[in-house]
């Protein structure tokens, strides 16, 4: 049987791993047309510390990739610890398709008719699946900045939402050496770089700040429930059947509320690995572990809606917290709760 996996980002580059354990050994393809500087998707690099025993599967060490913990890190000036760390991420995925058969080249559709199984793992791009049943995405802009304090303090690593006027956060990701991603991701926001602007011009009295480069992107925070259908049953031009399965960001599995995809991702391509090659039993398995997404993902519909402009309800904040929870992010419950009340300001502020 030919299988051919596109994409070798974190999904994709993971999945053939697995695949390879199980003595299945695929065609990986990846363009890698990323007009970025380290060649890859821009991304924050940010993970748990959880992402450890899913590169131990596949004979990868968390110590080789960790750049630094983010603990304690700041939620719109609450304090509080988290298990969180930064990776990194074109490394990893080099060392992911080491062993694995890497064609650089995009898998186009007539190309793809040679295979018999087809993984769409194009993120993002969702190049060989039919659209999604309800799509919904979050424009980013990330750079990477050198920062220099103007005095002792060094920037912290930090989540806020506080400063996006729409619905969205702002983050701060360390990456070693004075190097960090400051990035905006943000549903209906119009300026995302005088956003980012500002951001500098406020911080400007305790650091400096010069910009390495510059990612625009969009994350699928669409959910998997709404980003059906996870897979195809084709007939190709010679009448012999073909399987197109998604998997990591092409079927959603980001949190919607973080835009939290590397962790998922690995997760997805194992549900797949393990339920090889029966798309019933893996799309089964995949809505029901990540039916949480599709919550956070109502929760976010409802706050695009006229009536979210009276903020979050109840169970929207509830979602916030089980977020923070499901994360390790140890914010007390009722200081979480009265935090996420800035969600009702992130829905009625005024762009800039
Ligand atoms: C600015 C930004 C910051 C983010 N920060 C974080 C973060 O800190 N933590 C986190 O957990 N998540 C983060 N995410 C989300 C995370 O990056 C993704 O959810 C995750 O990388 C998805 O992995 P994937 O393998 O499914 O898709 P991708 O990483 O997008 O990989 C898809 C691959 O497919 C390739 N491809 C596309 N089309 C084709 C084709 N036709 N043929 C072959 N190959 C193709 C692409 O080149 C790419 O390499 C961020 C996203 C953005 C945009």
């Amino acid at each position: 049987m030919n299988i051919a996996i596109a994409g070798a980002g974190i999904a994709g580059g993971y999945l053939a791993g697995l695949l390879e354990q199980r003595g299945i050994s695929p065609d990986v393809y990846d363009g890698r047309g990323h007009a970025s500087r380290c060649t890859c998707r821009s991304c924050g690099w940010g993970a748990p510390t959880g992402i450890g025993p899913y590169l131990a599967d596949v004979g990868l060490d968390l110590d080789d990739y960790l750049i630094e913990p983010m603990s304690p890190m700041d939620f719109d000036g609450l304090v509080a610890t988290t298990p969180l760390c930064t990776v990194h991420k074109p490394r990893l995925l080099q060392d992911l398709t080491k062993s694995v058969r890497l064609k650089r080249q995009d898998l186009v559709p007539e190309k793809a008719e040679d295979y018999d199984i087809v993984v769409d793992a194009t993120g993002i791009n969702r190049a060989l699946l039919p659209p999604c049943r309800s799509d919904l995405t979050l424009p980013t802009l990330q750079h990477r900045v050198i920062v220099e304090s103007r005095g002792s303090e060094r920037l912290g690593a930090g989540v806020y939402g506080n400063r996006i006027p729409g619905l969205g956060y702002l983050w701060i990701f360390p990456l070693g050496h004075d190097h960090y991603h400051i990035g905006i991701g943000g549903i209906g926001l119009l300026r995302h770089d005088s956003l980012l602007e500002r951001f500098y011009r406020d911080a400007s009295g305790q650091f400096s700040f010069t910009r390495q480069c510059c990612c625009h992107g969009l994350v699928r925070v669409a959910s998997p429930y709404y980003s059906t259908p996870f897979s195809v049953r084709k007939t190709r031009s010679d009448g012999s059947p073909q399987v197109i399965i998604g998997v990591g960001e092409s079927i959603g599995t980001v949190s919607p509320f973080t835009g939290e995809g590397i962790v998922y991702s690995l997760e997805c391509a194992r549900l797949l690995a393990d339920s090889w090659p029966d798309p019933e039993d893996y799309t089964g398995s995949v809505l029901a572990r990540f039916a949480w997404m599709k919550k956070e993902r109502e929760t976010l519909d409802y706050l695009l809606s006229p009536e979210g402009k009276s903020g979050p309800r109840l169970r929207d904040r509830w979602r916030f917290f089980c977020n923070a929870r499901r994360s390790g992010i140890g914010l007390p419950m009722l200081e979480a709760f009265k935090r996420m009340g800035s969600l009702s300001q992130w829905v009625e502020g005024p762009d800039v």
